[in-house]
């Protein structure tokens, strides 16, 4: 098959949707492999390196001419729409659900995509985990350096020292993004408690934290209990297809004490604080009633080349399939690809998509 992958031009989007080494494993199984010049310049990722590996470089619009798969990393914007052909395969992240004339360009030109989303195994989200994983490893990073008083925190070191408190780290939700903002939360040494709705999943951070974590059940009187002593609370929950509920309201800060941070992962789905509002690297956090709020609505991106590469591991066996087999293939013969496909033939083939759209499923 002949693939490429161009560019990302979305503002501040630096990751992109195949490595070298990713392009070595195409070209070994028989497939051709456009990039287009300077798609991984910024995380490291020559043009050179490239070549080395077996691409061909060129600019966007060859790219898309000859190619039979694009494989990017976010959904295509308006800009990139006329490059598409009639029946090419789109492998990315959609997101289509919210994204009403993405959709219909889709489906306007057959394109057969592919969403990494909602691609889906017995256990998980092979390719929405990763970025899972890296958002919750940050969202304890960046409440370490947000607390602190040059940023207008409460001017606490989460480790606390010799003599000191560690800092209280409040998790609302234990999945990826809840245990990954754990893990590191606990390496550096803070006082970390978890809350999660459902109690198999308590008992299993239980069972791989040991004494080292506290767990609770989430409920409004265990959540409003913490919130006075905490100095962060990191909002992780996530109910499938729907908002995110408000587990701390507005009066409810309050409560907390000045300088706390909260971080609101949650913030792609609505946010789980009330008072929550996406935010962008650029301009991270804000302030309401002395309590510092940050809302980064695509936390991984400030780790580019991490998030490449965590993201590309995970992607690389699907479309590896989808390259040997076509897309129709690929997914009868695996259900997990096939929970993936958004588009094929003019039809929306996935029923969240459908459902938000009055579409024929
Ligand atoms: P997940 O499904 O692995 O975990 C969610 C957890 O929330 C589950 O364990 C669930 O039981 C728990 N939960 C649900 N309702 C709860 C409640 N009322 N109180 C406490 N826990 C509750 O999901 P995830 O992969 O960890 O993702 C969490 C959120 O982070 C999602 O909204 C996801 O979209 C978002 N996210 C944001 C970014 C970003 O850049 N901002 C990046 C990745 C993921």
């Amino acid at each position: 098959m002949i693939i490429g992958c161009p560019k990302e031009v979305k503002v501040q989007e630096y990751r992109v949707g195949l490595t070298p080494a990713n392009v070595q494993s195409y070209v070994e199984a028989g497939h051709k492999v456009y990039i287009e010049h300077g798609a991984g310049a910024e995380i490291g990722f020559s043009d050179e390196a490239y070549q080395q590996a077996g691409a061909e470089m060129t600019d966007k619009a060859t790219l898309f001419a000859k190619s039979e798969m694009i494989i990017k990393v976010k959904e295509p914007i308006e800009c990139e729409y006329d490059y598409f052909r009639e029946n090419q395969i789109l492998y990315t992240y959609l997101h289509i659900a919210a994204d009403k004339p993405l959709t219909e360009m889709l489906l306007k030109r057959n394109i057969q995509a592919i969403a990494y989303e909602t691609i889906k195994t017995p256990t998980g989200l092979p390719c929405l985990a990763p970025m899972s994983a890296i958002a919750g490893r940050l969202a304890t990073l960046e409440s370490a350096k947000f607390i602190q008083k040059t940023f207008g925190g409460a001017g606490v070191l989460l480790s606390g020292t010799a003599g000191t408190p560690k800092a209280k780290v409040v998790i609302l939700g234990g999945g990826v993004v809840g245990l990954n903002a754990a893990q590191i939360a606990m390496g550096i040494g803070a006082d970390v408690t978890i809350l999660d709705i459902n109690a198999e999943r308590l008992a299993y951070i239980d069972q791989i934290f040991g004494m080292q974590i506290k767990t609770l059940t989430s409920s409004r009187g265990n959540i409003l209990s913490l919130l006075p002593e905490a100095d962060v609370v990191i909002g992780a929950v996530l109910i499938p297809g729907a908002k995110a509920p408000h587990l701390v309201r507005r009066d409810d800060l309050k409560l907390m004490k000045k300088g706390a941070i909260l971080v609101d992962v949650a913030i792609d789905q609505g946010g789980c604080f009330e008072t929550s509002t996406p935010t962008t690297h650029n301009d991270p956090i804000f302030e309401i009633d002395g309590v510092i709020h940050y809302c980064v609505a695509n936390m991984p991106g400030c780790v580019a080349r991490t998030s490449t590469l965590g993201l590309t591991d995970s992607t690389l066996q699907y479309g590896l399939k989808i390259a040997a087999l076509g897309v129709k293939e690929a997914c009868l013969s695996d259900p997990a690809l096939l929970q993936g496909l958004n588009t094929y033939n003019g039809k929306c083939t996935f029923k969240g998509v459908s459902d938000a759209f009055g579409l024929t499923y």
